[in-house]
């Protein structure tokens, strides 16, 4: 027996070889030269030493590193995009199953799907679809993974349109925790299908996704920006806009300091301002119509709305959020948003701690209320946004300024919520919460969870406990 890690788990050296050896990805250990790299995550608050990380190239990778995992005792970490707030793509000591060499795309223009293996980016799959004209529904930052965003549930520019992501899932190719490879559709297990779409990584690893797509190609979109003195305003006339809009429009609202850049005038720099990004995918001749209360209702300082190859909406705002800031976020979902909750909102958008900080309203009605809350795991479909409160900044020493702000804000705010929060939007903040996010979907979720992962082998995620 030889200890092969700093972990204090003991490893039998031969099979420790044996695993490297079976393994078409790279093995790497403390002490390799990319193993600092390898350990850092998107969010540089997360600072943990996993004894292995397995860089899948294939489902057989996946099966040898669950295996490994199983005869070693060793926590495991499922890595898609590494974009987790509370770095759960990660574990001290534990084994993390990288799958971001998983990168095949196969687009079927006819059928309208992509398989689109767990390693992918969101930019990764805009860039191959949008050559066919097609696209679906994800998120806003195209770095973030294909694997966290959709097992959660995932929103974005095309959701009012299209629905969640989980709405669009078609199929799951997923290794269980026993190495079984497994597909989860409406046709095959589909009680692991139903809590796949929302239960995030508790039921095995996903290796590949299979989604519908819809024809979106040019839209209109970009951000519009007003002075915090007309964010009242703003806020009175959105809160009834985008429940009533089009479902071709989407448009998130949030607070941000802009970034003395030139992509802004100078004389906004550095203004804590009130924003909203805009999404139009109807007609192009009829955006103008359409988006006319946007531009006219209250003026906005800047308007900076206009026809754009989707992808590059998707990417637009990147550069904000590079790699290896420091994070902490709260999450609630929101039904309405009533005169006393909007001058809460103001209260602390005058207090923005940083220049990364924000808050994010992202609407998730339109095509997401068309789908039953007990249709899928994903609980709350029957309010209006998915609210996200973030302290974040590079440098660690403005990490607990950034924080409190962030959870004193939350708990002014919380009252006014439906009661859960997006578990892609959540630290690690205990069960209480987690089953607040599923609600009545929660006991379901935990006889899936016994039935597929009885012995809760993947547990470093929002965990749903096995039935006992
Ligand atoms: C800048 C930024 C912007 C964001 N914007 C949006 C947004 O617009 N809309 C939205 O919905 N979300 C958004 N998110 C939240 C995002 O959905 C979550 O952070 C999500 O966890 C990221 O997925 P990932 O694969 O990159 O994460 P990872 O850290 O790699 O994985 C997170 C967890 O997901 C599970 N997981 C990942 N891949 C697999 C797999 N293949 N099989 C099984 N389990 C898996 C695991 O439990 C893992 O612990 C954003 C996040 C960031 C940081």
């Amino acid at each position: 027996m030889t200890t092969v890690d700093e972990a204090q788990k003991t490893v039998t050296a031969s099979g420790l070889f044996a695993f490297r050896d079976a393994l078409q990805g790279e093995l790497i250990q403390p002490g390799d030269d990319q193993y600092e790299e390898a350990r850092r995550m998107y969010n540089a608050m997360i600072d943990r030493r996993p004894a292995l990380i397995a860089r899948c190239e294939s489902v057989d990778d996946v099966v040898a590193a669950l295996e490994f995992a199983r005869a070693n005792g060793l926590d495991v970490a499922i890595r898609g995009g590494g974009h987790n707030g509370a770095g759960l793509g990660t574990v001290d000591n534990g084994l993390v199953v990288d799958l971001a060499p998983m990168k095949e795309i196969s687009v079927d223009p006819e059928a309208r799907t992509a398989r689109v293996e767990a390693g992918c980016t969101w930019a990764d799959v805009d860039g191959a679809t949008h050559a066919f004209g097609l696209a679906t529904p994800s998120g806003i930052i195209s770095t973030t993974g294909v694997g966290g965003l959709t097992l959660g549930g995932g929103h974005g520019y095309l959701t009012r349109a299209y629905g969640l992501t989980i709405d669009n899932l078609l199929e799951a190719e997923v290794v269980l925790a026993d190495g079984r490879l497994v597909k989860a559709s409406d046709e095959e297990n589909a009680d692991l299908f139903w809590a796949l779409r929302g239960g995030g990584g508790n039921f095995g690893v996903v290796t590949a996704f299979t989604f519908r797509l819809h024809p979106v190609h040019t839209v209109v979109g970009g951000p519009t920006l007003w002075p915090l003195e007309q964010a009242k305003e703003v806020m009175q006339w959105y809160r009834g806009f985008i429940k009533e809009a089009p479902e071709t429009i989407y448009g998130w609202l949030g607070f941000h300091t802009i970034p003395p850049v030139e992509l802004f005038p100078e004389e906004l720099h550095m203004q804590k301002m009130c924003f909203a990004v805009w999404c139009y995918t109807g007609p192009q001749e009829e955006a103008e119509a359409a988006l006319r209360p946007v531009r006219d209702t209250v003026p906005p300082a800047l308007f900076g709305v206009q026809p754009m190859p989707y992808p590059a909406l998707q990417q637009a705002f990147d550069w904000v959020y590079p790699r290896g800031l420091q994070w902490y976020w709260k999450a609630d979902f929101v039904r309405q948003l009533p005169d006393e909750a909007i001058e809460r909102h103001l209260q602390f958008a005058r207090r923005l701690p940083t220049l990364h900080s924000t808050m994010h309203l992202y609407p998730i009605n339109g095509a997401v209320h068309r789908v039953d809350r007990r249709d899928t795991a994903f609980s709350y479909r029957d309010v209006t946004w998915s609210q996200v409160i973030v302290g974040v900044d590079p440098d660690p020493a403005n990490v607990d300024r950034a924080k409190s702000w962030a959870v004193d804000y939350w708990e002014a705010l919380h009252p006014f919520s439906a009661g859960g929060g997006y578990v892609n939007f959540m630290m690690e903040e205990g069960q209480e919460r987690v089953q607040a996010t599923y609600r009545d979907n929660y006991e379901r979720l935990s006889r899936v969870k016994a039935h597929y992962d009885p012995e809760n082998f993947f547990h470093v995620n929002q965990n749903i406990r096995p039935a006992a």
